[in-house]
Formats: C-alpha cells, sequence, structure tokens
C-alpha cells in the first residue's frame, strides 16, 4: 500500500532524508519510529504530496489518507464541520460512518473543536482522516502531548479497524514503546536514514 525507494529529501542544503526503503503491505500495521528531527514528519510529507523528493521513489495505493503531527483542525468551527471541510477531496461527505467508526465524536459533533480536550481533538483529526475511507492511513505522532489512557483508546480504534476492514497503518511515533506494542513490523529512522527494521518483538528484545 506504500512504497517508498532509495528516497531523498533536501531542505536547501540539509539532507532530511538519505535513501529510505519502507513498504507497507495491505492489511498491515507497521511503525515508523525515531528521535525528534529523524525525518519522520518529513516521509509523511513525501508520502501525503507536500514534500517532493530530491531522488527516488514514494507510491501508495488505494486511497490515502493521514493524520497530521499536531491535528490542523481549524478550532474555530463545530466538529462536525471540521470532519466535512477537512475531507474536501472526499464526494461523500456525511460523517455518519466516522459516528459508527468512533462513537465519542457523535456526542461531540456541535461542539467548537478548539473547545475540546488534546485528545478528543485527536479523535476528531482521526475521525478527518477517516472520512474518505482510507485503505491505508499513516498517522503522524498520535501520542505527542496526550495521556496513556487517552492513547490507549485512540490506538485500540486503529488496531481494530486494521484487523476488521484491513486499513494498512503506519504509526509514525517518538514513542517506539507504544509503537512496537501493536505493530508487527517497524522501521527505525535516525538523522533520515533507517537504521534497523525488522519485526517488533525483535527490535524491542534487541533495544
Ligand atoms: P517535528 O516534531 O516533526 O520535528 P518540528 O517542530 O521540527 O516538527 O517542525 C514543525 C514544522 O516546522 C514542520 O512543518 C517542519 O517541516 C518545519 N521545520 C522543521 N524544522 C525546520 C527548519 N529547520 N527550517 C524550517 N522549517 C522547519
Ligand atoms: P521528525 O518528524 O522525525 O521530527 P522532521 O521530518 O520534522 O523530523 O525533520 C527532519 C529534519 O529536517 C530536521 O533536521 C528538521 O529540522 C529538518 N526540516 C524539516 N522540515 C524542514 C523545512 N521545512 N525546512 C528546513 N528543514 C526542515
Amino acid at each position: 500500500m506504500i512504497t517508498v525507494e532509495e528516497l531523498v529529501v533536501r531542505y536547501g542544503s540539509a539532507t532530511a532524508l538519505d535513501g529510505v526503503e519502507l513498504q507497507v503491505g495491505a492489511g498491515e500495521m507497521v511503525a515508523l519510529v525515531g528521535p525528534n528531527g529523524a525525518g519522520k514528519s518529513t516521509l509523511v510529507d513525501t508520502l501525503s504530496g507536500v514534500v517532493r523528493p530530491a531522488s527516488g521513489r514514494v507510491a501508495t495505493e488505494g486511497r490515502f489518507a493521514h493524520v497530521p503531527e499536531g491535528r490542523q483542525l481549524f478550532g474555530d468551527l463545530s466538529v462536525e464541520d471540521n470532519l466535512r471541510l477537512g475531507a474536501w477531496r472526499v464526494r461523500d461527505r456525511d460523517p455518519r460512518h466516522v459516528y459508527g467508526v468512533l462513537p465519542d465524536l457523535e456526542g461531540l459533533r456541535g461542539r467548537r473543536a478548539g473547545a475540546l480536550s488534546g485528545g478528543q481533538q485527536q479523535m476528531v483529526a482521526v475521525g478527518r482522516a477517516l472520512m474518505g475511507r482510507p485503505d491505508v492511513l499513516a498517522v503522524d505522532e498520535l501520542s505527542l502531548g496526550l495521556a496513556p489512557k487517552i492513547v490507549d483508546d485512540l490506538v485500540r480504534h486503529l488496531v481494530r479497524l486494521n484487523r476488521e476492514e484491513g486499513m494498512a497503518v503506519l504509526l509514525i511515533e517518538q514513542n517506539a514503546r507504544l509503537a512496537f506494542e501493536v505493530c508487527s513490523r517497524a522501521y527505525v529512522l535516525e538523522a533520515g536514514r533507517v537504521v534497523a527494521a525488522g519485526a517488533c518483538d525483535e527490535l524491542a528484545r534487541g533495544s
């Protein structure tokens, strides 16, 4: 669903990604972990077309969606308007199927997004990404700044979508322990290079 080959991305003279190889297959849940500045967001931005590679190849199959770092909601608009507007590429903008997946959102539909807690805002950001019924979802720093209980709850929703609907997931996390718990495979990115890749249980044992 995601193929990244020999990817090089530069910002001016600085190399943010340097020969990255990564694959996410249909129905897989894969982690991309690494410290701040490793190049994780740059990789997602390249997948979503915001950043252009200097060389190499990125490709996504099927419908691709991503949950951006920092959520990026319209704070003055309602939850439901965020779902509809944020999914402007989607023809069918009825959020009902998203409320089916994330029932808590339905109770919040009329609330101003900016007035919600961080965890609720992250749920809106996930819901917005689900509006287009993606085949593959990249989630950038789901856990950042959130309480562990809320993170667990959100991650469980993603795991369920993965298991029950076969949605492939790329979980991009600074929190490697969390990512290793729920993913089968992982890539470790450091300073723009993949320094380790493999099964999560093996990577967790080695670290
Ligand atoms: P992250 O947590 O992913 O490292 P940052 O806080 O570094 O995020 O980056 C936030 C925003 O600033 C992003 O859009 C990123 O592309 C941009 N950014 C990061 N580093 C630089 C930089 N050195 N020069 C200009 N923009 C940057
Ligand atoms: P991560 O998401 O792992 O924190 P980023 O992809 O945000 O890493 O950043 C990778 C590197 O690229 C960092 O050194 C960052 O400062 C730099 N960078 C990111 N965005 C920009 C930008 N828009 N302009 C210049 N440098 C950037």
